[in-house]
């Protein structure tokens, strides 16, 4: 039975890969523009997971769906808001803190387009899962990247996974979301070797709002990442007191440095922004400050002894005789030099 249902689930996804540019590419929205009004970002507090909805009108699109205990809250949450239909919903990468609560969503509202990374895993909550779709006949496309994807007003566009990282969490779907003039950035799990793909392959991650990776983990977030995306505001959505001490101080001192104001799910609860498509607002009617894309240049540097490089605002520098400096992070690599688990460079 377990099989079978994996092997259809295969099926399906096989039959994705030939048919997806008939079900996704929508034909360009001739009148979005003229006809924008407001959107809001929400990032549903589940606890130790992720739920994002986006929405504007009648247009609804959710990624990710917390864990399996926060699919009744998300169901609720969509309930109070009076949506009882998502356009999309995109499904990161299946872990259960993405999309435990993926099937009691699908059980609660009808959904139009479900996107997924492709991969599949045995556990309970995403058998489930699949059952759904197999019973509601939503046949799930793996998204093809750098095409523009309109969902109402809004314009996807899926950065990663361009390979295959080796690990669920790198594999995560990355994506930027754009509603007129503003962006946000949504990177699922994807930690420093995602990152820094993203910059090698020039992608423009550059975005008004950022969701913190991996629960504000300390290894993503890295400085570059942070000074190429130039948030405005950043989003961490992790439970309070969770076993994994998410988020992690170095990730949170580097986000800070960057210029961009934190909202933590942990602390605020639910974090709901919004725009005109030219400033977010916070939930008090505030803008946020813009900023451009940070031309700092970084400078590395080594430990001549350790052979271990750092950020300049490590705890952990050199003293100043041990001291190297790299203009590039590559000629630190190239050099031998290892990067320190601490500032994550
Ligand atoms: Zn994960
Ligand atoms: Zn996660």
């Amino acid at each position: 039975m377990k099989k079978r249902r994996l092997v259809s689930f295969v099926l399906l996804i096989l039959l994705l890969f030939t048919s997806c540019t008939y079900g996704t590419n929508q034909t360009e929205s001739t009148n979005a523009e003229s006809a924008l009004q407001t959107a809001q970002f929400h990032f549903i507090d589940v606890g130790q997971g992720d739920c994002a909805l986006i929405r504007s009108g009648d247009t609804n699109i959710m990624i990710d769906a917390g864990t399996r205990e926060s699919g009744s809250i998300i169901c609720e949450y969509l309930s109070n808001l009076g949506i009882d239909y998502l356009d999309c919903f995109i499904g990161t990468h299946p872990h259960e803190d993405h999309m435990g609560g993926g099937a009691a969503v699908l059980l609660g509202v009808d959904v139009g387009n479900v996107y997924l990374n492709g991969e599949t895993t045995t556990s309970y909550f995403f058998e489930r899962f699949v059952d759904v779709l197999i019973d509601k006949e939503i046949t799930p496309y793996i998204p093809d990247l750098g095409i523009e994807y309109d969902i109402g007003p809004f314009k996807l566009e899926f950065l990663s996974p361009q390979k295959d990282f080796g690990n669920s969490n790198d594999n995560s779907l990355v994506l930027t979301v754009k509603y007129g003039d503003v962006t946000a950035l949504y990177t699922g799990d994807a930690e420093r070797s995602v990152e820094a793909e993203l910059i090698k392959n020039g992608e423009n991650i550059n975005a008004d709002i950022l969701k913190v990776s991996h629960h504000g983990s300390r290894y993503a977030s890295s400085v570059e990442f942070l000074n190429k995306v130039s948030p405005s505001v950043a989003v961490i959505s992790s439970g309070s007191g969770n076993s994994y001490g998410h988020p992690h101080k170095e990730a949170l001192e580097r986000i800070e440095k960057c210029g961009a104001e934190i909202l933590r799910c942990d602390r605020e609860g639910t974090v709901v922004l919004s725009t005109d498509g030219k400033e977010v607002y916070n939930a008090s009617g505030e803008a946020f400050e813009k900023r451009e894309e940070s031309e700092q240049r970084q400078v590395y540097i080594g430990n001549r002894k350790s052979k271990v490089f750092h950020c300049e605002t490590c705890p952990n520098l050199p003293g100043n005789k041990n001291r190297v400096i790299f203009n590039k992070r590559e000629n630190a690599v190239m050099a031998g030099y290892s990067v320190c688990g601490n500032c994550n460079p």
